[in-house]
């Protein structure tokens, strides 16, 4: 083991929450070590439902979560502009829901009052007919429906643009880094020691030490002697590879649960479930029946849902503060700064509970406690400093088209992930080639990511660039973005064998609680002719 490095801050977890909290003690001065296990938002924070909303719902019982999402969410909208979109739901009233169309409308006249902290529209009141004709798929025995706006986001590049800022200012940020143990003398932790991802392990002191980790904290707790008490909450989501609706659309489950299909940029999550979680949180998988659960959902309101073709699913557990007795859709989304100086663990501080779209104000909250316990008297900034590449103003896609030779679609899309940092990253690539054709991604793009991105799977490089997320799930680009990332990587030959294997095996676990018959042929001659492509035989 190398001696210990030394650093004001070790945050631990490279979520939403982790990331924010690295970009805002990096801002203010401190030098910051990140530990990440596995990739940048690979956590619960990619497999969230990509919204930053209020959360209309949390009105009937935590008031206060609903109008600190909406103010914070107000921020991040605008410091990170090339990340966002709009999302406008649909919520139709049917037959014997829950609430009729006057509950309904009463409901939106109040989240009106909070949808200008975010930069929202208030809603819009429209007859069944006027429903049908704005969305089509929509089941003809609708009553009648509501409008409303929240805001879509692609939550890898968001963890990631925090990750980036704190490094240009100064923190050192390591990805598939696992923290293994906490330094501790005494009632005091010291620092952390960590195993990189070629099995090295190091050691690193610190003033003090976060935990981030979301659902993992209680673990981190543990290695710091301290109990910290979660209700993990499971839940899953199906993606489809398009959109398969004019608007997103709300629906109710049979035991009266909000259900959503988030119709985002180029394709559709329809989710989700929310179930107290018990097993591994390394392993979570998606089962038949909480697919069923939400098609049969979905069904009521949009009849030919089943007639789609799902991609793939996620599924992530939220890190839920712990409360006895309640169901788990009215469980708080509050947060909670633990200093665990009482509990004999001084310099260790857990960030435990909340929202993707609340992150900044945590990590906020967070750093001053920290700050607080260091001396150090900076305020932070993160409200109002505009992320990487939303410095300023972006041209427009088909300019930079023009001028790189790409498509406006790719140049949209490049913008989308940088911002006006999009032209950079051709140039450093060299190539305006496009490699995954359904995003579409450039070589360029993926050559960035590798030098500059901390892309080191396959996996890393859908989340950084989407490569691979679209209809065909990389069964058109896979081979060459192995390719690709091995060139920049020194992979061999069979080593960008073996991650083209890898990717494919993890794909098809995503998928497979979403075959049905015809699903299923189409896979075994998708996997057939993968088999032929890369001598894949199945047995390794
Ligand atoms: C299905 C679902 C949908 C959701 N939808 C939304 C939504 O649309 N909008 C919204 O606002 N919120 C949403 N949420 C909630 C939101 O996603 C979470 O509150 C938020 O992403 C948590 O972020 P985090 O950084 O705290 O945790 P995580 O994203 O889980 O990050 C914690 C990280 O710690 C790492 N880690 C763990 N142990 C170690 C270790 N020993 N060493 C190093 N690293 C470690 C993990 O790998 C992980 O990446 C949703 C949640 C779920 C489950």
């Amino acid at each position: 083991m190398t001696a210990p490095s030394a650093h004001d801050v070790v945050v631990i977890g490279g979520g939403v929450t982790g990331a924010g909290i690295a970009r805002d003690l990096s801002l203010r001065g401190l030098s910051v070590l990140l530990l990440e296990k596995g990739d940048w938002g690979a956590g619960t924070s990619g497999s969230s439902s990509w919204m930053i909303h209020g959360g209309p719902r949390y009105l009937e019982f935590d008031w206060d979560t609903t109008r600190l999402s909406c103010v914070d969410a107000g921020h991040i909208v605008t410091i990170a502009r090339n990340l966002v979109y709009r999302v406008v739901f649909l919520i139709p009233v049917m037959p014997h829901d829950r609430n009729n169309i006057e509950r309904m409308e009463t409901a939106m006249e109040v989240y009106d009052r909070f949808q200008p902290l975010k930069h929202a529209h208030p809603h819009r009141r429209l007859t069944g007919q006027e429903a049908l004709q704005a969305e089509p798929g929509l089941s003809p025995d609708v009553i009648a429906a509501v409008t409303m706006e929240e805001w879509g986001v692609d939550p890898h590049r968001l963890v990631y643009a925090n990750v980036q800022d704190a490094v240009a200012h100064g923190a050192r940020a390591l990805n598939h880094t696992r923290v293994t143990e906490l330094v501790k003398d005494g009632g005091k932790v010291l620092g952390v020691r960590y195993r990189t991802a070629d099995g090295a392990t190091s050691e690193a002191r610190a003033r003090a030490v976060v935990n981030a980790t979301g659902p993992w904290s209680p673990e981190l707790g543990a290695m710091a002697g301290v109990d910290i008490r979660l209700r993990p909450a499971k839940g899953i989501h199906i993606v489809y590879p398009h959109r398969i609706s004019n608007f997103s659309i709300s629906a109710e489950s049979v035991d009266g649960r909000d259900l959503l299909m988030v119709a985002h940029a180029g394709f559709t999550l329809l989710g989700t479930t929310d179930d107290d979680f018990y097993g591994d949180l390394d392993s979570v998988d998606v089962l038949e029946d909480e697919v069923d659960y939400l098609l049969q959902g979905f069904e009521r309101v949009f009849p030919r849902i089943r007639d789609y073709r799902p991609v793939r699913t996620t599924t992530g557990v939220r890190p839920t503060l712990f409360k006895w007795r309640k169901y788990e859709d009215e469980l708080s989304r509050r947060y909670e700064v633990i200093d665990h100086a009482s509990q004999d663990a001084d310099g260790f501080i857990t960030i435990a509970g909340g929202k993707l779209s609340m992150y900044r104000l945590m990590a906020e909250e967070t750093s001053d406690a920290v700050c607080r316990k260091l001396g150090h008297q900076v305020a932070s900034t993160t409200a109002s400093r505009p992320l990487p590449g939303n410095e300023s103003d972006p041209e427009a896609p088909a300019e930079l088209a023009a001028r790189c030779g790409i498509s406006a679609l790719a140049a949209m899309k490049l913008q989308s992930r940088h911002g006006t940092n999009a032209e950079k990253v051709l140039d450093e690539g060299g190539t305006s080639r496009i490699l995954c054709r359904c995003e579409p991604v450039t070589e360029a793009e993926l050559v960035y990511a590798a030098r500059r991105e901390q892309v080191r799977t396959l996996a890393d490089a859908f989340r950084r660039v989407g490569v691979a997320a679209g209809p065909c799930a990389g069964a058109a680009c896979i081979l060459r973005t192995a390719e690709v990332i091995g060139r920049e990587l020194g992979w061999s030959a069979s080593q960008r064998f073996d991650a083209a294997r890898e990717f494919v095996r993890g794909a098809w676990l995503g998928r497979a609680p979403v075959l049905n018959q015809a699903g299923w042929a189409q896979e075994e001659l998708a996997q057939g002719a993968m088999r032929g492509l890369m001598g894949f035989d199945g047995s390794r």
